[in-house]
């Protein structure tokens, strides 16, 4: 299982909730709040993109650079900070204004995850400390609990959440075959 663990995260240093975590939460969260494939997709980069300053992280290793600038800063410090969170729904705000909700919360969502983890949060960053309420260890039992309760919500919503996109996809197949 640690190896497992290591091999999808790419860290493994037992502090790190992995990738799909992360990206399971996101999809869940953004699919009960838009029914649009694009909102649906920022939703999803949003919720992995905190980890960008981790080079080995699931998003880091879709994107040149960018990560090994933003881990000189260190891990966990701008991108999981409220800082972070302001900046990156600036962005939206400027650049795709009617997706700020769904990215702002998935973003959110990352942050509070880790936020249960042991090493914590700098929320406050770059002032204060860490802020941690211990509750998974990566890789262990709650990690795994929690990840089988999404999939049980998924189960249960997933049907009513991912509906819309079955409807959208349908169309398009129609459009494609006239
Ligand atoms: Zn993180």
């Amino acid at each position: 299982m640690q190896a497992f663990h290591r091999h999808i995260s790419g860290k493994g240093d037992g502090h790190n909730l992995t990738g799909p975590t992360h990206l399971a939460t996101g999809i869940l969260i953004t699919a009960s709040l838009t029914s649009d494939p694009k909102g649906l997709a920022i939703g999803m980069v949003a919720s992995l993109l905190p980890d960008i300053d981790e080079p080995g992280s699931m998003i880091s290793r879709k994107i040149p650079i960018i990560p090994y600038i933003i881990s000189l800063l260190g891990h966990r410090t701008i991108t999981h900070s409220l800082i972070g969170l302001v900046l990156f729904s600036g962005f939206l705000f400027v650049y795709a204004k009617e997706y700020l909700m769904v990215g702002g919360v998935a973003y959110l969502s990352h942050l509070i995850l880790d936020t249960l983890t042991p090493a914590g949060v700098p929320w406050f960053y770059p002032l204060g400390r860490n802020y941690s309420l211990g509750l998974f260890r990566t890789g262990g039992l709650t990690e795994a609990l929690y990840l089988v309760l999404l999939f049980v919500a998924g189960a249960v919503w997933g049907p009513l959440l991912f509906k819309p996109y079955m409807a959208q996809l349908a169309n398009l197949k129609r459009m494609l075959m006239f």
